[in-house]
């Protein structure tokens, strides 16, 4: 039955790659509150988006990580069985990587990107104690911390590269209904417009 248990194993790795995706991201990385050094250097990664964890510091960890699971799980399951678990494990850890960092350098290329872009961005410029999962949406459902954005308000500061014109500096047409550009002053600007317009409704009301 190998043919069975290997590929189940696999994804069965996947799946609890997928649960630890989330479980990092929210309760060691924003709940740790910086208080360990994952938790700081996800917040490092906050504070400035183009900030990624370094690669070395990864694969070490990965590696540690490997050499503490797979014994016990070759001695529960057999060396294949453990092996097969581990690599469903660290294949979609990978994807992870590769997806994360895309989502900041590249622009959508399909609906999945798409969603993957709005739902991260909301978690990182409007509601960080939402939407911590960044390749699927499992487990923000399990947890209720799932919000899907009509639009999402990007720092121009923070803006990422592909989002803007780079003729205009506005966002460009493509993505137009997904994110709105917000700049500093823009909020007292609208604040004052709304007071603005409702003197000049009551004025008209009073007349
Ligand atoms: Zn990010
Ligand atoms: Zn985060």
């Amino acid at each position: 039955m190998w043919w069975l248990t290997i590929p189940a194993a696999f994804v069965g790795g996947a799946f609890l790659w997928s649960f630890t995706e989330y479980a990092m991201h929210n309760w060691r990385g924003h709940k740790g509150k910086g208080k360990n050094p994952f938790s700081r250097e996800h917040l490092a990664h906050h504070a400035d988006s183009d900030y990624f964890t370094p690669t070395y510091k990864k694969v070490r960890t990965a590696s540690v990580v490997t050499l503490l699971v797979l014994p016990p799980l070759a001695w529960a399951g057999g060396l294949p069985f453990g092996v097969a678990l581990v690599a469903g494990f660290l294949a979609s850890y990978i994807g992870y990587e590769v997806l994360h960092r895309r989502i900041h350098t590249h622009p959508p290329t399909g609906p999945y990107g798409r969603w993957a872009r709005k739902h991260h961005f909301y978690h990182h410029f409007s509601r960080p104690n939402l939407n911590h999962g960044v390749t699927s949406p499992i487990w923000d459902v399990v947890f209720g911390t799932l919000e899907r954005p009509e639009v999402v308000r990007v720092p121009a500061k923070k803006a990422m590269s592909w989002l803007l014109d780079p003729e205009t500096g506005d966002v460009a047409a493509p993505y137009a209904a997904d994110y709105v550009v917000v700049r500093r002053g823009d909020k007292r600007r609208s604040r004052e417009a709304r007071k603005a317009r409702k003197v000049a409704q009551e004025v008209s009301a009073s007349v």
